[in-house]
């Protein structure tokens, strides 16, 4: 009872990504007609602003189509006993390159000898790296990114990344997570549909907090390695 009662809510969820991804395609192709036809009609003679929106329509298709692949491939999903800090270094690294580009500065507060969590590891870094990419994404004039990983009540681990960008409404915080929801203009909306998933699976909680203007955190907790 329980296995079809699942079975049938992954099978919604994957129809409402169905219409949606052909809903989040349908616009730019719209808008790829669109200018596809005045430069048919050779009304304007300077095209390079249509190229423009042209190429940035189809990136914006590309990427979208990218996130589904990934999330509709068929991973070897593997759990083990691993030291989140090492996931979490390696992730920092990864993003430090695009962090300087963009005026910003990573860092780390990792407490000593945090215990072992159970995880997979490759998810657990996409999650790390879709937080810490919109971290970086929404302070467009640079900024810090604190990343912290401590020990917290109920064996539980509390990792934390906190940015100095403009700060999640009332409103928008209650979409964080549903596909499709962005406010960026090439934005695919899934980042965090895939990290809240992907925390759920670990069983663990995931929570927004934010204040207009100061800034946004994002706190997770994971439950900690049990020896059995
Ligand atoms: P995307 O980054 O492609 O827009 P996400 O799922 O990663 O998709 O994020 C969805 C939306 O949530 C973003 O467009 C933004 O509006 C909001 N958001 C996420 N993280 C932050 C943050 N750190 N500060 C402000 N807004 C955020
Ligand atoms: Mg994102």
């Amino acid at each position: 009872m329980e296995e079809q009662l699942k079975k049938s809510e992954t099978l919604s969820v994957v129809g409402e990504l169905a219409a949606g991804i052909a809903h989040e395609i349908r616009n730019p192709m719209t808008a790829l007609k669109g200018f596809i036809q005045l430069l048919e009609d050779g009304i304007q003679e300077d095209h390079s602003m249509y190229f423009n929106i042209i190429s940035s329509e189809l990136e914006r298709i590309d990427s979208i189509i990218n996130e589904f692949l990934i999330l509709s491939k068929p991973q070897a999903v593997k759990f083990i006993r691993k030291d989140i800090t090492e996931i979490m270094k390696e992730t920092v690294d990864f993003l430090k390159a695009q962090a300087v580009l963009h005026n910003v500065q990573i860092q780390t507060f990792f407490e000593k000898e945090l215990p072992f969590i159970f995880c997979e590891p490759n998810q657990m870094k996409k999650v790390f790296i879709n937080l810490i990419k919109n971290a970086i994404e929404v302070m467009p004039k640079g900024g810090t990114v604190t990343v912290r990983m401590e020990s917290a009540l109920n064996h539980t681990i509390h990792i934390s990344i906190k940015d100095q960008g403009a700060g999640i409404s009332k409103d928008q915080i209650k979409k964080l997570g549903q596909p499709f929801f962005t406010t960026k203009e090439k934005g695919t909306g899934l980042g965090l549909m895939v990290t809240y998933k992907i925390i759920e699976e670990h069983k663990g909680s995931i929570v927004a907090e934010s204040e207009m203007g100061v800034g946004s955190i994002f706190h997770i907790y994971l439950p900690v390695y049990k020896e059995k």
